[in-house]
């Protein structure tokens, strides 16, 4: 789950993280009374979650209500890169000495986890990796061993943090390392990390991904997740308590098992066409189960054509076979289906799905015919809908 930058601020403030003091707005009046209660001048900020607000002039400074009044006015409604500016962040405005960056993540190749320190802040990091990969100090922290100030230390002078800088960086340092290790972030970031005129290091920005497994034991994250703009998609799915991910393309997938499901994923695109979305059924696919991810797929206005892929291990392919076709006929489907079944009972399951095979219900034999077969599907709907426009 991302967060917005106020609600990343509040996420940093549990850990000790200095922020400069603000508040939240979603008119231009509440901006002026957010201002007044900050300081001018002050930062009016879109809550979007995508980076580069600045550069898309969705961050402005404000010398006094009146000039509050208008960015507001201007940034509210604004659209960032395909997002609706609804919230504005209003806090109190900084003298910037210098801006760094600072992150924590995973390292998924070398197992563990990750900071990234740089003195060239307040750009993307991808450019600042692209164009000078040496100015990044890149720091692998134990899990185990943790974080601590000594080691931050050496972390900031390494990356080339001037001396006034050095110490107090190493506490914002180590204090982002906890919210990211103890406050379960799959990302936890700040670009820029400033040093003010008076000497004070402190997060302009802050930018946090929360790891979604770990929602069970933080309570506290639900006022997140009630302000997430989730894909009405997956919270379909989520309500129906299936493990779908939404995707950008025109053939739906259904399959078992999360590895089958990733791998129809890939031999749809190997094909030449583009999942929809990954749907994994889990073990089961009894006829509650794939009338639920039928139904998922259906509300996809996207879709052309759905793939479902079973392979039958503990489950057996006559009972997947009596599981879609009972599905079949309780949603009414606006897209064909190519079925793949193979695996336990291979032959009875077929046997029972054949009275039932029509232009809108197809077998194939093998998981790359039945991957074309829907692909072109695909294609042929999306033109037959061209022709209808
Ligand atoms: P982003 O563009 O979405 O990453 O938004 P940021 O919050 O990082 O702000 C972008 C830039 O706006 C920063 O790099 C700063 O240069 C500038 N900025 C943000 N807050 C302040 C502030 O309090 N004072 C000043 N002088 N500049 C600010
Ligand atoms: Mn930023």
């Amino acid at each position: 789950m991302d967060l917005f930058e106020y609600q990343g601020k509040q996420y940093f403030a549990r850990y000790g993280i200095p922020t400069s003091p603000g508040g939240v707005a979603s008119t231009a009046d509440e901006a002026v009374a957010q201002a007044e209660a900050a300081g001018y001048p002050v930062v009016v900020k879109a809550q979007v979650k995508v980076g580069g607000r600045g550069k898309a002039g969705g961050i402005k400074l404000a010398a006094d209500a009146e000039e509050v009044r208008r960015h507001a006015g201007a940034i509210l409604g604004m659209d960032i890169k395909g997002h609706v500016v609804h919230r504005l962040w209003i806090e109190h405005a900084s003298d910037i000495a210098e801006e760094y960056y600072a992150s924590f993540t995973l390292d998924r190749p070398a197992k563990t986890y990750l900071g990234m320190l740089s003195a060239e802040g307040g750009v993307e990091i991808e450019e600042v990796a692209a164009t000078n990969p040496g100015a990044i100090a890149r720091l692998h922290v134990d899990p185990v061993r943790g974080l601590d100030v000594e080691a931050a230390r050496r972390w900031a002078d390494e990356a080339g943090l001037p001396d006034a800088a050095r110490d107090p960086a190493a506490e914002v340092l180590v204090a982002l390392y906890r919210c990211y290790e103890e406050g379960d972030c799959d990302l936890a970031e700040i670009n820029p990390l400033i040093l003010t005129t008076g000497g004070r290091v402190h997060a302009l920005d802050a930018k946090v991904t929360l790891d979604d497994n770990a929602r069970f034991r933080h309570r506290e994250w639900e006022e997140f997740a009630a302000t997430e703009t989730e894909d009405p998609r997956e919270q379909m799915a989520r309500d129906k308590g299936l493990n779908y991910v939404g995707l950008s393309g025109d053939v739906g997938i259904i399959a078992n098992g999360a590895g089958l499901a990733m791998s129809t994923c890939d031999v749809v695109s190997q094909v030449g066409g583009a999942p929809a979305n990954f749907l994994d059924i889990g073990g089961g696919a009894n006829a509650d189960v794939m009338s639920a991810a039928l139904e998922v797929i259906n509300a996809d206005p996207s879709v052309r054509a759905i793939f479902v892929n079973i392979f039958g291990g503990i489950t057996r392919v006559d009972e997947v076979a009596k599981g879609v076709i009972e599905a079949l006929g309780r949603v009414d489907l606006r897209s064909p289906i190519v079925l793949r079944l193979d695996g336990t009972n291979v032959q009875e399951g077929r046997a029972l799905l054949q009275p039932h095979l029509s232009e809108r219900l197809m077998a194939e034999a093998t998981m790359l015919e039945a991957a074309r077969r829907s692909v072109a599907l695909a294609a042929a709907g999306e033109r037959g809908s061209e022709e209808r426009a």
